[in-house]
């Protein structure tokens, strides 16, 4: 490869997202560690988009997936069903919420959400509720690219090009504990108290479903909701007849120190809360393959079982053993090694490590806060600590810290826009659960330095 095709993005073939980027080429992953074709090596701090949960260059995985892909690599998911897909679901089911039990596979987030968006709407007309449309989903949130999840997120800056074609998501705030307000766990984003509002403003009867990370993914940079919040929704839901569907695409598989986010929640009666479909997508395949997920109540399959007996969801990669046998071998391996048992107690260091280097108010007065659960951490950066101002939009904080971040070979993911739907920079800290804490250590220090960089080069511009 061309020194310029290896570092220029607007150079080669290919069509990438980000066309002014310099992108150095990725030759090898290991543990927490990747390294470029020259030679330099990257402290993965983010598993890419929170995805690498198990880790770089896992041969037990890799080898599964050469063993599937010789067997059988495609058969279409209408007419044979396989074994990776059979045990993949069997494994889900046992660690899903009790009635949660039957899984549908698909290949992203995004195709994870749309599905069961489509679902919620599918099973309700047929129950005979046809008038059922609404979906109430919250800002800031972020449920995936395609229209329909695209409608669901509140991500201004990715819908700019596209809102004729976008369809109306009823929204109410996410509890934001940094940004809550005066009202503070009083107020009806923190209490949940906001979701009813939105239900009878649409009319009971009109509402389909409604979406939600349990716990912050990128868009409120891991903020965790207070506890009585998932009781509270699961609730309302039941009281008006909406299905309830947690996006876990990000926090599903561990990320938060348990298997589910939604596990972090109690009923008030001490049961589990159980959501009517969970989107899984990201961890479970660890990066191995494109895949994801959709699990469903049985409730909810039985009825279209008993009706038209059709999900009428076609993709032709759906149910797919190949990607199934990549997730499938991530679960063993999380399995095997604890890995979720550790996401919790290597988290604890982690976040606190964190917040210990980062939030001293005369070295970093412009980290605002450290926060988060497991092993996912949000830090969020502030033009003014003591009033929360954002920086303006037009400094792009975030996306030049991550630039000297990648120079610093640390790689970080960044998040815009949720302190006021413009304006807001933070970045998300959440790298495998295999890490040392000698690696903790080295990601902590690379960040001190990136941030350092940070503040040097916000000096420089003229206000
Ligand atoms: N849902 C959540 C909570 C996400 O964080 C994401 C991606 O970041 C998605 C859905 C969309 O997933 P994908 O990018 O795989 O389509």
């Amino acid at each position: 490869m061309s020194d310029e095709s290896r570092t220029s993005a607007a150079a080669g073939n290919v069509f990438y997202r980000k066309l002014h980027r310099h992108m150095p080429c990725i030759v090898r992953g290991k543990g927490v560690w990747l390294f470029d074709d020259a030679g330099k090596r990257y402290l993965d701090g983010s598993g890419g988009a929170m995805v690498a949960n198990v880790g770089h260059g896992v041969e037990e995985i890799a080898d599964a997936i050469g063993v599937q892909a010789a067997t059988i690599a495609y058969v279409n998911g209408t007419v044979f069903t396989n074994e990776p897909v059979e045990a993949l679901a069997t494994l889900l089911a046992r660690k899903a919420p009790a009635g949660v039990d039957k899984a549908y596979f698909l290949s992203s987030g995004s195709e994870a959400v749309e599905a069961a968006l489509k679902l919620s709407r599918q099973y309700h007309v047929e129950r005979g509720e046809p008038e059922r449309r609404v979906i109430i989903a919250r800002t800031p949130g972020y449920h995936g690219n395609t229209l329909l999840a695209l409608s669901a997120s509140a991500r201004e800056h990715y819908k700019r090009f596209y809102g004729p074609w976008l369809l109306d998501v009823a929204m109410i705030g996410a509890p934001y504990p940094y940004r809550a307000g005066p009202d503070g766990e009083r107020s009806p984003e923190m209490t949940g108290d906001a979701l009813e509002r939105a239900i009878l403003a649409a009319g009971a009867r009109n509402v389909a479903a409604f979406i939600a990370e349990p716990i912050g993914g990128s868009s409120t940079g891991a903020s965790v909701p207070p506890p009585g919040y998932y009781a509270r929704i699961r609730e309302i839901c039941d009281r008006y007849g909406v299905l309830f569907i947690a996006d876990e695409v990000l926090t599903g598989a561990g990320r938060t120190g348990t298997f589910f986010a939604l596990e972090h929640y109690r009923a008030r009666d001490g049961s589990a809360i159980v959501p009517d479909i969970i989107t899984m997508g990201k961890g479970l395949n660890g990066g191995y393959a494109p895949l994801s997920a959709l699990l469903v109540h049985s409730r909810i399959v039985d009825v279209i079982a008993n009706g038209s007996g059709n999900f009428q969801h076609a993709q032709t990669y759906s149910h797919n053993p190949l990607s199934a046998a990549a997730g499938l071998a991530t679960m063993r391996y999380l399995d095997k090694h604890r890995l979720v048992e550790r996401s919790a107690s290597v988290g604890r260091v982690l976040q606190q490590r964190l917040r210990d280097a980062l939030m001293d108010r005369d070295e970093f007065p412009i980290v605002g806060d450290v926060r988060g659960i497991g092993m996912l951490v949000g830090i969020e950066f502030v033009a003014d600590r003591a009033t929360k101002r954002p920086f303006a939009r037009a400094l792009k904080v975030a996306e030049t810290l991550i630039d000297l971040a990648l120079a610093r070979g640390l790689m970080l993911w960044p998040n815009t826009g949720h302190a006021d739907g413009t304006n807001g920079d933070l970045v998300i800290v959440a790298p495998a659960f295999t890490i040392s804490e000698e690696e903790i250590d080295e990601l902590i220090s690379r960040l001190r330095a990136s941030i350092a960089d940070l503040v040097k080069h916000l000096a420089q511009i003229p206000v």
